[in-house]
């Protein structure tokens, strides 16, 4: 994959990322209507679409490598699109290389076991992509805007005294460098919402007899603690952006964008990780060829000695004669780039 396209999709993330060690105050640090150039929304879907190939490339080729896994923490406030980014981003993805995992008030059994536990059951394997929709973040987010949640917990004292938040987040990080030093890149998204886009979008799903389902009163009695869950953002984006495990703060009051945003640091991550398909050795290379003249030679009367290799032969004759226009993209996979131009 050419360098130039890793350099734009590293520029394209750039103003997302949230520099570790950086005191973070979301309402005047990131604008959630931000295009970083994109005008138009024709554009922007041209661009997802190319990230989308890209990112179905580089999910088989880390498949096949079988050594890193990649798991992407999607936060955000209700209504911010964690479901429509994860189904438009994933949207070209081979199914049996992803899974989603969403996490819903804990169960009984989750509440019996330590906080990070049942995230840690959910994790991808080396060469799987797992997404987790609402995250080990929610123990410092809604438990923390919601303390009851903490009690329910069942920590001994020791647990519950002096700076609760504080240890939660150095846990994370600690948990996140190991996963990192362990081959399991940690991927940290916040879809950043406006509360006025966020009232637009309750109303349409009031006013969309469709989406009427989607709608929960819930949403509406957490959105009155609005200051407070931006505040824990805050806290949370200042305090477990790390070098290994940086935070993106996607824009996120235009749909089509959240979605450029969050693929992009996607790609970017998979880019960086570069995964190859495994080698074959000279060894192994004859023994392929030793199999495949055996093969040929079990060739029917009429029938080619090896079908595959002459439909190839066939598409490269065709190819010449039309005076191949093939551009490098279709040669080498979609550019991930951003460009503002295309
Ligand atoms: P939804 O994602 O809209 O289906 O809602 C899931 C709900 O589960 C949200 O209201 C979350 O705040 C809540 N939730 C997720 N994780 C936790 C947790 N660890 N403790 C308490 N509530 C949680
Ligand atoms: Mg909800």
């Amino acid at each position: 994959m050419s360098n130039k396209r890793q350099k734009r999709a590293a520029e394209f993330i750039a103003p997302f990322r949230v520099r570790p060690g950086s005191k973070v105050t979301l309402g005047k640090d990131f604008d959630p209507a931000f295009k970083a150039g994109v005008r138009k929304k024709k554009d922007g879907v041209a661009l997802l679409k190319r990230g989308v190939r890209l990112l179905a490339e580089y999910q088989s080729r880390l498949a096949a490598q079988d050594t890193w896994g990649v798991l992407v923490v999607l936060q955000a406030m209700d209504t911010a699109g964690k479901d429509g980014t994860i189904r438009h981003v994933m949207s070209g993805v081979n199914p049996q290389g992803v899974a989603v995992h969403s996490f819903k008030v804990p169960s009984a059994e989750e509440l019996g076991h330590d906080y990070l536990w049942r995230y840690a059951q959910r994790l991808p394997a080396r060469g799987e992509i797992g997404i987790f929709n609402r995250s080990h973040y929610e123990e410092v987010l809604v438990v923390r805007v919601h303390p009851e949640n903490l009690d329910r917990q069942k920590l001994p004292a020791e647990a519950k005294h002096g700076d609760v938040w504080k240890r939660r987040y150095r846990e994370i990080n600690d948990w996140e460098r190991y996963l990192t030093e362990n081959g399991i890149r940690v991927v940290k998204l916040f879809l950043n919402l406006s509360k006025e886009e966020q009232r637009a979008r309750l109303l349409r799903r009031i006013d969309l007899p469709d989406h009427n389902w989607k709608f929960s009163s819930a949403d509406v009695a957490e959105r009155e603690r609005w200051d407070d869950y931006q505040q824990a953002f805050s806290e949370v984006l200042s305090h477990t952006s790390t070098e290994w495990a940086p935070w993106y703060v996607i824009p996120a009051d235009r749909k089509w964008f959240g979605r450029i945003g969050a693929g992009a640091v996607i790609v970017n991550a998979l880019m960086e990780i570069d995964p190859r398909y495994p080698p074959v050795g000279k060894r192994q290379h004859r023994a392929l060829l030793e199999v495949k003249a055996e093969l040929e030679a079990q060739a029917p009367k009429h029938a080619a000695a090896d079908p595959f290799e002459e439909e190839q032969r066939d598409g490269e004759a065709q190819d010449a004669t039309r005076g191949s226009d093939r551009t490098d993209e279709q040669v080498d996979g979609p550019s991930a780039g951003p460009a503002t131009d295309s």
